[in-house]
């Protein structure tokens, strides 16, 4: 039940959190407390280097199938953080 209550307390940057406490990704969009000079990934919360995908990211639709896909599309961003 991960989607239903987010566990996402272990992680730091509460701010990153929605009001429910899930994980809000950047959407690509530069904002003001952004640290790097590079954009944010897609799914990439505030934190970077942190994504967020499937059930946990807010205002995901909460279905197996996106979960799946968000997890299979993050792959390449994670290898570009890595490879920074
Ligand atoms: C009752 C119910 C019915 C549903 N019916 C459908 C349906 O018919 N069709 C559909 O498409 N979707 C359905 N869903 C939604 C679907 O289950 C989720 O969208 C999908 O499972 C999300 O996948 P996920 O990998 O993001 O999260 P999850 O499947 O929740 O996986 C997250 C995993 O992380 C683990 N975890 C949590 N915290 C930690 C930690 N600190 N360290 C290590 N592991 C941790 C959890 O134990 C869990 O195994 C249903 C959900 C529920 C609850």
């Amino acid at each position: 039940m991960t989607g239903a209550e987010p566990k996402t307390e272990w992680l730091p940057g509460s701010d990153a959190l929605d009001a429910k406490g899930f994980r809000q990704d950047r959407g690509a969009e530069v904002q003001d407390d952004w640290p790097l000079h590079r954009p944010p990934y897609p799914l990439e919360t505030s934190l970077p280097g942190v994504f967020a995908v499937g059930d946990i990211r807010s205002e995901s639709v909460k279905r197996v199938a996106s979960a799946v896909g968000e997890g299979s599309m993050v792959v390449q961003f994670v290898d570009k953080v890595l490879a920074e």
